[in-house]
């Protein structure tokens, strides 16, 4: 039996607004060559300045993978030629990174081995035209973070659900937008195989050019059948980059070990070292919000929330962020409130009505402000709305002005729930049918259903069918005995 061994390389593209050397905007989808200043090109006599934010981006990445934070780390040059890199180096952080030894927790640890500095190069659109490379230079000098593991992942899929905790933890962290499709978060794959017995590492290959989790489980996964079958037939597997064809759905040779690069790193001569203060990271330390695992622990914990609608309420900081502030609002509202009560509602809601409404409009705002949804869940808590009418009460609200008990009222969505009303009503509907309740006491126990029919029909709003049930049970059982 052969065993996986898989480490990552990541690398996650930053949010900032200018690029990591220069002032130049890092937007995406600009105009092809229109972000290019001479820095950004590697004009000669151009000088590069770091951008502060990129250091900033960094620090809360590290403090929240609990990675050592170095005090001096340095900026170098790593040499290449590939016409998008016209400098003829990246400026990236070799010897000296400025995070080292974190963790990622997916179950397990995962260990980070370093979190450094770089920034990207441009790119090469080899498909637009089928005579020519078109070359865009806008991404170069965008900042980039490069996090790269220790080999302890050992599936496809936990190296899926690594890069799924990676990219929610980056959009948390409000460092990067972690979309994989336009690239600002992409990986390589290191793959090996050994017998499951043993401890020692086997040869690695590279995978590259991987822009989604399915494309990283896959090229993963075929890559490992691939090594296993060179073993097994007595082969063995050499050192080489790989690249995978999601149409092909494989994995091909890029390159060997004898052609790998030599970078002839050396520290940048135009950059200072890079310092990093105590001050400055007890204020990152400061920013940091409460992160996915803690906040879903605690929902669990504190609020009594299933794993289920804790896991989803996390996924998205913004969504979290609104499903406590509705919570909150309602605790407030409810007298002699129970948080986990009121949690479950709330719960209830946020993963119905207000996820269905985002997905609907992707990239609107959330529907009703926290504090009209809270309304909302305070009348379905009272057993004043039923579920269906609150479905139709969230919609009327995203449409109309109005307190919850207002537009409700409106549209004759409120439920009947109180005895005080009912209780007339049920009587009446008893006394106007008198063969039926002699059947109910000769013991036919069906005839409830139509009861509660004949109530049900002559309100005219919604009376709580679990209240006439009750009321009317009570009331029979009165009668008969
Ligand atoms: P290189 O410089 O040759 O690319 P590194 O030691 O820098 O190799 O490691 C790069 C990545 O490869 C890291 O994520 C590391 O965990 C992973 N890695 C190293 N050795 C192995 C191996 N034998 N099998 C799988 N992954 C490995
Ligand atoms: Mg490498």
């Amino acid at each position: 039996m052969y065993e996986a061994v898989i480490g990552l390389e990541v690398h996650c593209q930053l949010k900032t607004h200018s690029k990591a050397f220069s002032p130049d905007s890092t937007s995406y989808g600009a105009r092809p060559n229109s972000c290019v200043d001479p820095v950004s090109l590697g004009h000669p006599g151009t000088l590069p300045v770091l951008n502060r934010r990129v250091i900033e981006c960094a620090l809360k990445l590290g403090l929240a993978t609990r990675c050592r934070i170095a005090r001096r780390s340095v900026m170098a040059r790593k040499h290449y030629f590939y016409p998008d890199l016209p400098k003829g180096y990246q400026i990236s952080q070799f010897r000296e990174p400025i995070c080292t030894g974190g963790f990622v927790d997916i179950g397990r640890r995962i260990r980070l081995t370093r979190i450094h500095i770089e920034e990207d190069a441009g790119k090469s659109l080899h498909d637009r035209d089928p005579h020519a490379t078109l070359l865009d230079l806008n991404r170069c000098g965008v900042p980039l973070l490069e996090i790269v593991t220790e080999p302890d992942l050992r599936t496809a899929k936990e190296a899926s659900v690594f890069l799924q905790k990676m990219r929610q933890l980056v959009r948390y962290l409000d460092i990067s937008d972690g979309n994989m499709e336009e690239g600002s978060l992409r990986c390589d794959a290191n793959v090996s195989v050994r017998k499951a017995s043993s401890s020692g590492l086997g040869v690695k290959t590279e995978i590259k050019n991987m822009n989604s989790f399915r494309h990283v489980e896959r090229a993963i996964d075929h890559e490992v059948a691939r090594q296993i079958r060179v073993l097994e037939a007595g082969g063995t597997v050499t050192e080489q980059t790989r690249l995978f064809d999601a149409a092909e759905r494989q994995t091909r040779q890029m390159r060997s070990k004898e052609q790998a690069h030599d970078y002839r790193y050396f520290p940048d001569p135009d950059l200072p070292p890079v310092e990093v203060t105590e001050g400055m990271r007890r204020a990152i330390l400061l920013t940091l919000p409460e992160l996915p695992d803690a906040r879903r622990h605690r929902y669990e914990e504190d609020l009594g929330l299933p794993a289920y609608d804790a896991g989803v309420l996390v996924e998205e900081r913004h969504i979290a962020e609104y499903f406590e502030a509705t919570h909150a609002e309602l605790v407030r509202v409810v007298r002699d409130a129970d948080p986990a009560a009121c949690a479950k509602v709330v719960s209830n809601l946020v993963m119905g009505d207000v996820m269905r409404a985002l997905k609907e409009n992707r990239g609107a705002a959330f529907a009703l402000a926290p504090e009209r949804l809270a309304e909302l869940a305070h009348l379905r808590m009272a057993g004043k709305l039923s579920s269906t009418g609150a479905q139709e009460l969230f919609a009327r609200m995203s449409r109309e002005d109005g307190s919850a008990a207002a537009v409700a009222a409106r549209h004759r969505l409120l439920q009947v729930g109180d005895e005080e009303a009912l209780r007339p009503v049920a009587a009446q509907v008893l006394r106007d049918h008198p063969k039926q309740v002699g059947q109910y006491a000769r013991g036919k126990r069906t005839v409830l259903g139509f009861f509660i029919g004949q109530v049900m029909r002559r309100f005219d709003g919604s009376p709580d069918p679990r209240r006439v049930r009750e009321l009317l049970l009570l009331m029979l059982d009165e009668k008969v005995s």
